[in-house]
């Protein structure tokens, strides 16, 4: 047992009741955030938070919290649960009403909730790499909204999971957009190349993470899309998020990527994102 976040307060989680008209049960009518927790301390909440805003503005719900009183909200509920490595999960909807698809009016509330989950970083991910698949992009034209309706998503992943894979590569034709619930990576002759920012993909805090390693590294980079078969030919690829930090993919479809193990550039932005990672207060 331990502690879920509830509107604007921290209760024990049984105490959280949803309603069956909540319109985040009847239509995905919503958005989410994940914010890792490394050591009891969230990474990058502000940017998360950010985001969460502009996914909330995106779908014209209101929240009717500040962003600082949403961030001490996150801040208690990872101390209430004591989580060590792990992360918190955040959601809203646009509130209970009998279901009906316009929207309710403004005095019906949003419905927060939140829990945190402890869970260690995917360490032999990091070192062996991952084998990924490729599936069609069938989600819809505003993939930049972090939206509860994960159906798309949902779909490819488990066709990847099928497939023995730890995620699908999606693609509109035969362009590379991102992963189910990542972002892909492509680095060819020492030019890292990645899917612009743009309707169709969702922009992932740990990409801009990425990007600023890369940086950092003197790695170049090109927001621009590859297709599939760039893809196959890239000497690196990687997929990122939240919890899946830089992981390297080293197979697709059964085709090796490079030498089919993670390669130097993947090594190298990995050390560089661990120097980010906060580290325990009183260690
Ligand atoms: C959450 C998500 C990502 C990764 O975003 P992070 O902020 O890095 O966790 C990428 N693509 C999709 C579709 C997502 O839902």
């Amino acid at each position: 047992m331990g502690y879920s976040l509830w509107n604007d307060r921290i209760v024990a989680d049984g105490e959280v009741v949803i309603d069956k008209e909540d319109r985040g049960y009847q239509f995905g009518d919503g958005i989410y955030e994940v914010v890792k927790v490394y050591n009891g301390q969230l990474f990058t909440a502000q940017e998360h938070i950010d985001r969460f805003y502009s996914s909330a503005e995106k779908i014209k719900l209101t929240i009717p919290y500040s962003k600082d009183k949403l961030h001490q909200l996150l801040h208690q509920l990872v101390e209430a649960n004591e989580v060590g490595t792990g992360h918190v999960y955040f959601q809203i909807t646009r509130g209970t009403t009998p279901r009906n698809h316009i929207f309710p009016d403004a005095t019906v509330p949003a419905v927060l909730t939140g829990n945190t989950k402890e869970n260690p970083r995917p360490i032999e991910n990091f070192e062996k790499g991952v084998k990924a698949t490729f599936v069609e992009d069938i989600r819809w034209l505003r993939c930049d909204i972090k939206s509860l309706n994960l159906l798309g998503a949902v779909l490819a992943k488990q066709e990847a999971h099928e497939k023995g894979c730890y995620e699908a590569i999606l693609h509109r034709g035969e362009k590379v957009t991102e992963g189910s619930s990542s972002n892909i990576y492509g680095i060819k002759d020492g030019v890292l190349y990645t899917h612009q920012a743009d309707n169709f993909i969702l922009n992932g805090i740990t990409r801009a993470v990425i990007l600023k390693c890369a940086e950092e590294i003197g790695l170049p980079v090109k927001e621009e899309a590859f297709t599939k078969v760039q893809a196959l030919e890239m000497d690196e690829l990687i997929v990122s998020s939240t919890t899946s930090e830089v992981t390297p993919i080293v197979e697709v479809d059964g085709t090796a990527i490079g030498n089919g193990q993670p390669g130097e550039w993947t090594r190298k932005l990995q050390a560089q994102f661990d120097t980010k990672i906060p580290q325990a207060i009183n260690a």
